[in-house]
């Protein structure tokens, strides 16, 4: 499955990418970087 890391907007297969919980939808990230840019802010980026 393919997709969007919403912080850095890369496109990704969700096997490699990092992934986190918020309200109960599952996010994926390119790097743990982006996941705890993400956390801190994870309202900017919801969909
Ligand atoms: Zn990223």
């Amino acid at each position: 499955m393919r997709v969007l890391d919403p912080v850095c907007g890369i496109e990704m297969d969700d096997d490699l990418a990092v992934k986190a919980e918020y309200e109960g939808k599952v996010y994926y990230f390119c790097c743990d970087g982006c996941r705890k840019i993400f956390l801190k802010n994870p309202k900017k980026y919801r969909k």
